[in-house]
């Protein structure tokens, strides 16, 4: 599929999606499906795909050192984005359509206070600038330009836009077809996602990632969006996201999942929920992965994908595990 095709292809994708009710089981009646790995019980840190594993072990170390759960929040997704062998998150990403490797990020807290940066370039660490945004401005979201100005100001250097080895290799790949296609869990698209609760059970969130490799330039998806990519409401609970960002934004399945646990249903039945209505709109769910993660008050989570193959590492009773998620199977 050319460039053209692919844009067209995108708005036909968008005005067809479901025009349907919600799930009828939204709104009738509170279900109670528990996670088979869910126990209640806090600290605990939870985040998305395998690079949860390491991502969980320095939020948690944030945790233990004293350090508060926004705290293990940005040091749990730093460790990620400070690996230049990770393809999908930091400067190691592979690139959009022009060999430009773009970064978006964003952190919550429990006041629900929220910080966000997108399209940024050569940043090492969009979370810790989304973090300042959110505790030193008054604002919400900084982009492109001003994002960068921004990390500048508060110290960290800007690098030249240089692409990882791997990275290059796979831009000029794609180059020689140039065709689009999301493609179900492999390694372009797997954001960072990850939720702490901290011992007395306050909660933080973040989410970082270089995007959909070979997107459009300037593209933004869901990672960056608070109640997309992430939301957080300590009254009630938190979740997360990753997969193909323009599902996750059409529908806000973040928040969608926290209004659910609001409703009273389980974080897992909350997580089915927010993956039935984007499949309910998206009539091509069969070529593209979604996977959820939620937290409720008590420390008990769900996790569930469209599609076999979501995967999560949940710190949590001294074990640090790594989880297949349920999914749709559709
Ligand atoms: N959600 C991210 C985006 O669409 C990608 C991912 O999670 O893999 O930018």
């Amino acid at each position: 599929m050319n460039r053209k095709r692919f844009i067209k292809t995108g708005v036909l994708a968008a005005t067809l999606a479901g025009t349907g009710t919600l799930s009828a089981a939204h709104d009738k009646k509170k279900k109670q499906k528990v996670n088979p790995n869910s126990k209640p019980g806090f600290p605990l840190v939870i985040s998305t795909w395998n690079h949860g594993i390491p991502a969980n072990e320095a939020a948690f170390q944030a945790l233990q050192q004293g350090g508060s759960a926004v705290d293990a929040a940005e040091k749990g997704v730093w460790q990620i984005e400070a690996d230049a062998k990770n393809t999908s998150v930091g400067l190691g990403g592979f690139p959009d359509r022009e060999g430009i490797v773009t970064l978006d990020a964003c952190i919550m807290d429990h006041l629900g206070r929220a910080g966000s940066v997108c399209f940024v370039q050569g940043i090492a660490h969009p979370i810790t600038v989304a973090r300042a945004v959110m505790e030193k401005t008054p604002h919400v979201m900084l982009v492109g330009k001003g994002a960068e100005l921004y990390a500048e100001e508060i110290g960290l250097k800007q690098e030249k836009n240089k692409l990882s080895p791997e990275a290059e290799k796979a831009w000029k790949e794609w180059l020689k077809e140039k065709q689009y296609k999301p493609i179900i869990n492999i390694e372009n698209h797997d954001t960072i996602g990850l939720l702490v609760m901290d011992k007395n059970g306050i909660m933080a969130g973040s989410c970082t990632t270089s995007g959909l490799a070979f997107k459009m330039h300037g593209r933004v998806g869901d990672s960056p969006i608070i109640g997309a990519g992430l939301f957080i409401d300590q009254e009630i609970g938190a979740a997360t996201c990753t997969g193909l960002g323009e599902t996750v934004l059409r529908t806000l399945a973040s928040h969608v999942a926290v209004e659910c646990m609001r409703n009273g249903y389980t974080p897992q039945d909350a997580c089915e929920e927010a993956i039935r209505r984007i499949i309910k709109k998206h009539e091509n769910y069969k070529d593209f992965q979604v996977g959820i993660l939620a937290v409720n008050t008590k420390g008990e989570h769900g996790a569930y994908g469209i599609h076999k193959g979501f995967n999560y590492a949940l710190h949590q009773h001294g074990k640090n595990t790594l989880f297949d998620s349920s999914y749709y199977n559709g």
